[in-house]
């Protein structure tokens, strides 16, 4: 475990810049009973906020896998109504929620299929309303990770499990800038409005269309929809409170035309895929959609990845993110999507998030689809940024503005 100061800074990040805890307001924290130092110092943060009441929802993966193998399918299905009615009280309160993630990769191996979906949908369905009142913003929530010793062997797996716990934590930290010579709080807030900054001067531009190239081989065109609008960083609540999703986040994102996007992509990270790790991979678009493409190592996951639906071969994302952040300099892939899609310059394949579109959390569906806007069941992030990044902004009227050079910004 790092210095318990450090982790002290860390919970106090979490609750004042992620969360935004107002006084007298309630607090949830959900965590896993592996990270329990830092949800007891994210409660303690939470008093010292001002919060009426902090609820601790415990969880155990190990004890819900434990489940997958015990129960029948019915009684996976079944959700009892006191542990509705409890979210439902507490969202009545105005709670805000801090979640925090620590991921056991390869824990449900071997659970039933078909006992997974049946449980997945049972909870998706009972709990929307809490969904929707997040992803709606009518709360503030945050996200945030703490490392459990599996998963850190996973991204350190020549060392051994204390030591690769140690580094991982390190990196998690650094990668939400949390060190002991600084005040992460003050340091965020200057980072959100730097994100804000660029999100609004994109905006402004309305580009037509981005130009990416590197030495890499990228060479790639990304039509943007009409009236799109960038994305990331800190948002407000429908309650009118400031905060933070993603502790850490670093991207500005929008939203491409799906039909608009020509040229080759080279990856610059490999793409974790259900658990598969392709890699050394390129993608070479026509009018939108992926024509050709190759990988030197997992080359049938990418394969059943593009196509998993009509969408899953078009583009839904297209994120910048500065070659120099604190996530992209501690050098790892940390097998997680909270820390490696803000690690450069990314594009996702599938869905896209209506929210880059004027108006678009109101359209209907068909609304979105006519904008241009791709629809899929996955959405894959993959990195394509590089030191030498170049993106080139063309404007309707044919100006061009250079976004990035050499992996940074420059506007
Ligand atoms: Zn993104
Ligand atoms: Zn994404």
């Amino acid at each position: 475990m790092p210095k318990l100061e450090l982790l002290e800074k860390y919970a106090k990040l979490v609750v004042e810049v992620g969360a935004n805890v107002q006084k007298d307001q309630v607090l949830v924290v959900s965590s896993s009973v592996e990270t329990y130092e830092l949800a007891r110092l994210i409660v303690k943060a939470g008093y010292n906020a001002g919060a009426r009441d902090v609820v601790l929802q415990w969880s155990d993966p190990y004890v819900e896998r434990i489940a997958y193998d015990g129960k029948s399918i019915e009684s996976l299905e079944y959700i009892p109504q006191w542990n509705i009615d409890q979210y439902k009280e507490l969202k009545e309160q105005g709670a805000c929620i801090v979640s925090i993630t620590s991921p056991i990769p390869g824990l449900n191996k071997g659970v039933d299929p078909e006992k997974m979906q049946a449980s997945g949908l049972a909870q998706m369905k009972a709990f929307s309303f809490v969904q929707d009142h997040m992803m709606g913003n009518h709360t503030q929530w945050t996200v945030i990770a703490a490392p459990n010793k599996v998963w850190a062997k996973q991204v350190f797996s020549e060392l051994d499990e204390d030591v690769a716990l140690e580094k991982l934590w390190d990196a998690i930290l650094k990668a939400s800038r949390v060190r002991e010579t600084n005040d992460p709080i003050k340091e965020w807030q200057e980072h959100s409005k730097t994100l804000l900054t660029h999100n609004n001067i994109l905006t402004d531009h309305q580009f037509d269309y981005l130009h990416f190239s590197n030495s890499l081989g990228t060479d790639l065109t990304v039509k943007l929809v009409e009236n799109h609008i960038w994305a990331g960083g800190g948002t407000k609540s429908t309650t009118g409170i400031e905060f933070n999703p993603n502790i850490p986040t670093e991207e500005n994102f929008t939203m491409p035309y799906k039909f608009g996007v020509n040229g080759k992509v080279v990856a610059s990270l490999p793409l974790d895929y259900r658990g598969n790790l392709i890699e050394d991979f390129w993608l070479e678009f026509k009018d939108g959609k992926v024509v050709n493409y190759d990988a030197k190592k997992q080359l049938e996951s990418l394969k059943s990845l593009l196509e998993v639906d009509e969408g899953s071969s078009y583009l839904g994302e297209v994120a910048l993110i500065s070659y120099d952040s604190p996530i992209n300099n501690t050098g790892i892939l940390f097998l997680n999507t909270l820390f490696d899609e803000n690690a450069s310059c990314h594009l996702a394949l599938g869905r896209a998030y209506p929210r880059n579109v004027k108006g678009g959390d109101s359209m209907t569906l068909k609304e979105l689809v006519n904008v241009g806007s791709n629809q899929s069941m996955v959405h894959s992030d993959f990195m394509f940024g590089s030191k030498d990044m170049q993106v080139i902004g063309t404007k309707k009227d044919g100006t061009k503005i250079t976004i990035f050079k050499d992996g940074d910004y420059v506007i």
